[in-house]
């Protein structure tokens, strides 16, 4: 597995595949890995000549200076992860790389068609804008055919879709299921700074999932939020800060 470590070596790197004219599929993450980021890879790995997946934690897609400070940074672990699945390369930029000359303080044009004022967007401001601003550099950099998003954070890749359909036609973006633990929660980096009781009390979100999941279309809509909302009241270790039934489209 080659290590990329800034824009200049990746540049190199892609000099050389392109001679042999090879099919590139590329998985951004932020590291701390874990088997539903190895999901992505692995069909990666299937349905292309080779794979690059890039470890960044991006600093403009924290709207919480505490949460981008406490994300959990691995590097080492995930090396021997990413090289045991036969990973091609991993590109590890600097915040340099990807946004050259304060780049990222460039006012974002992008239209989110309402998407980044509801649910993630409403309560995660500027999210949806850093996750734009990586994904865009990302994608010239790199110019994959395919790219591989979790459906886990489904409202980032419908953001993501959009952005591919208007700017980069030519990027196939594939949506990979998600994985969960014994218990339904849904595997994520953060859930290493959760305490085993933290963990167990987390799986009320998955089981809640599917409880209004398997009602919609029998009861009142609005009966049913009301009762998955009052059904978290019950739950000491876990606070709601939204439930709110989307059409995917
Ligand atoms: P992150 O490192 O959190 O930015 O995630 C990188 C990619 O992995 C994103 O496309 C996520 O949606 C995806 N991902 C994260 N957790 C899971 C999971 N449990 N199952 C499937 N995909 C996931």
């Amino acid at each position: 597995m080659r290590v990329l470590k800034d824009f200049n070596s990746l540049t190199s790197y892609l000099l050389e595949k392109s001679t042999s004219n090879v099919q590139i599929g590329f998985v951004p993450t932020m590291g701390a890995l874990h088997e539903g980021h190895l999901a992505l890879v692995k069909t990666s790995l299937q349905e292309n000549d080779i794979t690059i997946a890039s470890i960044f934690v991006n600093p403009t897609q924290f709207n919480e200076s505490a949460d981008f400070e406490k994300y959990p940074r691995v590097l080492q672990e995930d090396f021997k992860l990413l090289s045991d699945i036969g990973l091609n390369a991993v590109y590890t930029p600097n915040v340099s790389d990807i946004y050259p000359n304060n780049s990222d303080k460039i006012p974002l044009h992008f239209d989110f068609e309402g998407l980044d004022k509801v649910m993630e967007g409403a309560h995660r401001p500027g999210h949806f804008e850093g996750v734009i601003r990586v994904i865009r550099v990302f994608f010239a950099q790199i110019n994959p055919a395919k790219a591989y998003f979790g459906e886990k954070d489904f409202q980032q890749l419908t953001i993501i879709r959009r952005l591919a359909a208007k700017e980069f036609p030519h990027i196939q973006i594939i949506p990979v299921e998600t994985l969960r633990a014994e218990g339904g929660l849904a595997l994520s980096s953060r859930n290493r700074l959760l305490s085993p009781r933290q963990r167990e009390s987390a799986t009320v979100l998955y089981k809640t999932l599917r409880r209004a999941s398997a009602e919609i279309g029998k009861s009142n809509l609005q009966e049913l939020i009301i009762d998955i909302k009052s059904s978290f009241a019950e739950n000491k270790l876990v606070k709601l800060e939204y439930f709110e039934i989307a059409d995917a489209q």
